[in-house]
Formats: C-alpha cells, sequence, structure tokens
C-alpha cells in the first residue's frame, strides 16, 4: 500500500513538472520564432515601436529561462522536504514542546509553522532573483532591498497572529470533533475567509500600502457617476502608492456589500488616460455585476469541502504517513496533505484558468457595453500590454495552460466581435 500511495504521488509529481517544464520551453521558443519574422500583430501596428517590442521579447525570454530554472530547483527542494526533513521537523518540534510543557496542539503549531519557515527560507533566492535580478534589469522594479526586509518581517508577523489562533483551532476541531470534524473545520475556514474579505483593506492592506481618497476632481465624479449607472455600492475611491515596489499598472476592489472599496495604482494612474481608466474601472465592476467573484469563491468553497472530506479519510490510513516517513498525527496529515494535494489536482488549474479567461471575456464586453464604446477598453488593454512587456505571442497550449486573461490580441478581437 505504502508502495503504491508513494508511486502514485512521484508519477504525478513528474508528470506535472514534465508538462509545465516543456510548455516552458516551447513557449521559449516560439516566442523566438515569431519574433525572427519581425511582425507585430496587425492591432499593435503604430501603437508599439520595434523597440518596445523587441524589449517585450527580451524580457518573456529572460523570465522563460528564469522559470526553467526555478522549476527544477522547486521541485528538488519540495522532495527533500517531503523524504529528507519533514520527519525530522516532526521530532524536533515535539521536543521543543516536551521542554516547554506546550502538550499537543504546541507540537502541531510549532511543526507546521517551522514547516512555513522552511519553505520561505528556500524560496528566498528565487524570490530575491526575480525582483532584483529580472524585475531590475527591465526597469519595473521599485523594490528596496530595505523595503524587502520590511515586507517579509511583517509577512512573518502576520503569519503568526493570524496563523496560531488559526491552526490551534483546526488542530481543537480534528481533535474534539469526532469523524465529522472536517464540516466543522469547512464551517470554520469559511469563516475565516469572509472574515478576511472583510478585515484585509482596512487593518491589513494598509500596513503595506499607503491609501489616500482618489482627489476631487473629473476622474473621481466620472467614477462615481459609473459607480451609480452600474448599481455598484463603493465606500470609497482610494488611490494606492503601488509605484513604490513596482512599476507594473493594477486596480482590483476589496470587500463584499457596501463596504467595496475600489483601488486604484498611482501607477495606472499615472500611464493611462481618462477614458482608459475608466474603462478598466468598469471591466472590474463588470466582474463583480457578473457574480464572477461569487462565483470563483464558490467553486473553491467546493474544493475545500471534498479537499477536508478526503483528508478525513487519508487521517485514518496510516500508510499514507508511513509512505512518507512520518508517524500519523493530526498535524503531520495537515502538512502532508497541503503538499501532496498540489501535484495530485495540477489539472485543476488549467481549467480554473479557462473558466477565469471566460469571465475576462465577459467582463470586457460588459465594459464596453456600458461605455457604449469599444475603443477605450481596446486602448486599455494595447496600454496595459505595451507598459507591461507582455508576450505578445505566447504559444497557444502555454497561455491555455498558464494565462488566467487571454492575450491582448484575443480580448480585442472579441470586443470587436461582439460589441456593435
Ligand atoms: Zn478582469
Amino acid at each position: 500500500m505504502e508502495q503504491l500511495i508513494l508511486t502514485l504521488f512521484l508519477a504525478l509529481f513528474t508528470l506535472e513538472f514534465l508538462i509545465e517544464f516543456g510548455l516552458n520551453e516551447l513557449n521559449l521558443r516560439h516566442v523566438r520564432a515569431c519574433w525572427d519574422s519581425k511582425e507585430l500583430p496587425d492591432l499593435f501596428t503604430g501603437k508599439m515601436t520595434a523597440d518596445e517590442y523587441d524589449k517585450s521579447v527580451q524580457y518573456t525570454v529572460a523570465s522563460g529561462r528564469f522559470q526553467r530554472w526555478s522549476e527544477v530547483y522547486d521541485r528538488l527542494i519540495t522532495l527533500v522536504i517531503l523524504f529528507a526533513v519533514l520527519g525530522s521537523l516532526d521530532r524536533f518540534a515535539g521536543t521543543v514542546a516536551q521542554s516547554f510543557s506546550l502538550g499537543w496542539y504546541g507540537h502541531g503549531i510549532i511543526f507546521c509553522l517551522a514547516v512555513g519557515l522552511v519553505f520561505i527560507a528556500t524560496s528566498l533566492p528565487t524570490d530575491l532573483y526575480a525582483t532584483f535580478g529580472l524585475e531590475a534589469k527591465f526597469g519595473f522594479n521599485k523594490t528596496t532591498v530595505r523595503l524587502f526586509v520590511a515586507d517579509k518581517l511583517k509577512g512573518l508577523v502576520l503569519g503568526l497572529l493570524i496563523g496560531v489562533p488559526f491552526l490551534f483551532v483546526v488542530l481543537w476541531l480534528m481533535q474534539a470533533m469526532g469523524d465529522y470534524w472536517w464540516l466543522w473545520a469547512f464551517a470554520f475556514i469559511t469563516a475565516c475567509q469572509f472574515l478576511m474579505i472583510v478585515i484585509f483593506p482596512t487593518f491589513i492592506a494598509p500596513w503595506f500600502n499607503k491609501f489616500e481618497t482618489l482627489k476631487e476632481g473629473e476622474f473621481r465624479e466620472r467614477i462615481l457617476a459609473l459607480a451609480n449607472q452600474i448599481g455598484f455600492a463603493t465606500s470609497g475611491i482610494f488611490t494606492m502608492d503601488g509605484s513604490k515596489r513596482s512599476a507594473h499598472s493594477n486596480a482590483y476592489f476589496t470587500g463584499i456589500g457596501k463596504a467595496k472599496r475600489i483601488v486604484l495604482f498611482d501607477t495606472l494612474i499615472e500611464q493611462m488616460t481618462m477614458d482608459q481608466g475608466l474603462a478598466v474601472l468598469a471591466h472590474e465592476m463588470g466582474h463583480y455585476k457578473m457574480k464572477h467573484i461569487r462565483r470563483m469563491l464558490v467553486v473553491q468553497a467546493i474544493f475545500l469541502f471534498i479537499g477536508l472530506y478526503l483528508l478525513s479519510m487519508l487521517l485514518k490510513a496510516p500508510a499514507f504517513f508511513n509512505a512518507f516517513g512520518l508517524t500519523s498525527s493530526n498535524h503531520a496529515a495537515l502538512v502532508l496533505f497541503s503538499l501532496v494535494s498540489g501535484p495530485a489536482t495540477f489539472f485543476l488549474g488549467p481549467l480554473m484558468n479557462r473558466l477565469s479567461r471566460k469571465h475576462e471575456y465577459e467582463a470586457d464586453h460588459f465594459a464596453a457595453m456600458t461605455l457604449r464604446d469599444g475603443k477605450p477598453m481596446e486602448e486599455a488593454l494595447v496600454n496595459l500590454t505595451v507598459k507591461n512587456l507582455s508576450n505578445l505571442y505566447p504559444h497557444p497550449w502555454y497561455s491555455a495552460y498558464h494565462y488566467s486573461h487571454p492575450t491582448a490580441v484575443e480580448r480585442i478581437s472579441a470586443i470587436r466581435q461582439t460589441v456593435p
């Protein structure tokens, strides 16, 4: 039985690696081949200079090369942690808990935190290179070393403040609620997610960024008029100093019900015309209006429900633990399950991306219909593509697998087809 579990896991793990590694190579080759022909897509002629196109290809190639090695590195790290580190971490957590008389829960929480720390530490090299190597080379990175360190420390503190009580409750439910603990855990985790949606914008996000209400003026008036026209209740429009970390631009809204906030990155306001910015907002409100966000939350909740049920089954199978050299315990089950479930369900990623791309088309359509004009949305898409040096020619298999958004060319063509 142990042998079977191990073989199955390694087979899926390898399959996922081969698919992702292969797709990346395919994509790199495709981008270079398109570049050799030196032709911009029709939609971009006159909107992107040859220089910008060259730069976007270089950025794509550099990212792809980085992905090639980080993929290999991440896989190796995961295997080492799974087969060589988890067992000793568990014993270490047990010893620490014992010497401070922290009991079972202490043991479990220390173990989970230690695993988390090991993952943070091992991802530092790729993290540092991505920020200060790759992104900096193409002029995107604005993060200073000081800010990078501060962000990591704040993340750790937050992880402790939220993670410790959270783990305590989950471990307690597993211990105290009998066979149906997973139903209780499901209710608890779902409630926590809702709580996070409510407290994130007002209590957590301001710790990392400065938020200011968008100053009075034409832009603000037009956004409010748009929200009014769509029937989008909002508690305010804010700008965020995204430029302190990166030159990439964005806009989003957070919160639920009437407490929704619209957040615009300062980079977006700087890089876009008012019409384009408004189109981006109409697109975002479209996601809300068409219940995309709610639907995604429901899908995630279903996955969580099934996952927790499976976990409750695995908890009763000592072979699952033995296969990875661990003794069965609630905390080992949590960690093991979160590490193993990725490779076991990797095919769900592309399916979710497919759903997400469908939502993007719908939100684009919504924006164009609301503004009674497809042009601003098209221009915003071109603008975003050029400024972010996005890959104009991803390999179709690569984008089908990885892209949560269709390419700008696909989106603009769709707008032209469906908007009169
Ligand atoms: Zn969208």
